[in-house]
């Protein structure tokens, strides 16, 4: 089925050089990345997601990705020579300054992004696909132009739920929470000093999961007075955490599959592209 979109949604890609690395705390880290087209980007939303480039597995230069047929001519080429590709969140956009901020999870040096980002130094090259057209007159728009959090705009109780990777872009939708809404927010950090102040504009009861603590995700929402009433959920991190709570959302609290936005960052034991 052709799918007819009201506005142009515009995806390129650019070479983007680091300006700044900062720790926020022991597994996240701010990379600022600053580049000339940055100050055209966009974003239809606070999870707005984007592709990070890195060097091909064989060493070479990243050759910037162009035209409509990128995708597939990039899936034919040999795994070795193709730039690395994965999915990160806008932290933050100024395009005054022509500077995008990605919180990266520092998990090891067992995949080439946070393998890339241990070593970040200010002056290295990636390169990004980002948007310069994005369509937000329509839930449907909106989804195509790459964001997931797409409440009903009579929404005023909402459940989020995300793990550390989500954390960048819960701390976003905190952020532009309307003044009206109240959020019952459950967060899942691999350790207690990676907890951050989520400063909101709305209201939120924020619970914490961390390894120390004696319970899981799961048993922490199940033992939650969530609002009975509560009208949308956005739930994102690790694919078996989100689909344990979507089944709790819909089961044990009765919430409607259609009011719940649930999306998989990663894959325990799976490379992402
Ligand atoms: C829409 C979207 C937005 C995202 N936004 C962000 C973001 O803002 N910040 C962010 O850090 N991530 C984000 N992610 C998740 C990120 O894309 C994945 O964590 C990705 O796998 C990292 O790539 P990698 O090269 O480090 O590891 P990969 O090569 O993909 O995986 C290698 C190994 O590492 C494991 N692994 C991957 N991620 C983690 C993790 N967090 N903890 C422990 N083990 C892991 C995999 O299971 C695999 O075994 C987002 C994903 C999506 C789909």
């Amino acid at each position: 089925m052709t799918t007819v979109l009201e506005r142009p949604i515009v995806f390129d890609s650019v070479l983007a050089t680091v300006a700044a690395v900062d720790d926020l705390s022991p597994h996240l880290r701010r990379v600022t990345f600053v580049a000339p087209r940055i100050a055209e980007a966009v974003t239809a939303g606070p999870d707005q997601r984007i592709k990070v480039l890195l060097a091909p597995p064989d060493g070479s230069a990243i050759k910037l990705p162009s035209g409509p047929e990128w995708y597939p001519q990039w899936c034919a080429q040999p795994v070795e020579e193709r730039f690395i590709m994965r999915t990160y969140t806008v932290r933050a956009l100024r395009p005054e300054v022509a500077e995008l901020d990605v919180e990266f999870v520092l998990h090891g040096v067992n995949g080439p992004a946070s393998a890339w980002v241990s070593e970040a130094r200010p002056g290295d090259q990636v390169g990004l696909i980002l948007p310069f057209a994005v369509d937000t007159t329509s839930t449907k728009g909106l989804l195509h132009s790459g964001v997931d959090y797409v409440p009903p705009a009579t929404s005023v109780r909402r459940v989020l739920v995300a793990d550390e990777t989500a954390l960048p872009a819960l701390a976003g939708i905190l952020e532009q929470l309307p003044a009206a809404v109240h959020a019952t927010v459950f967060v899942e950090v691999p350790d207690a000093r990676d907890i951050r102040p989520l400063p909101t504009s709305g209201s939120a009861d924020v619970t914490w999961i961390t390894p120390a603590g004696d319970m899981s995700l799961l048993e922490a929402l199940k033992c939650a007075d969530l609002p009975y009433d509560a009208d949308y959920a956005w739930v994102a991190g690790e694919s078996s955490m989100i689909k344990s709570v979507r089944r709790h959302l819909v089961d044990a609290v009765g919430m409607p599959k259609a009011a719940i936005s649930f999306q998989g960052y990663w894959k325990r034991g799976e490379a992402q592209i």
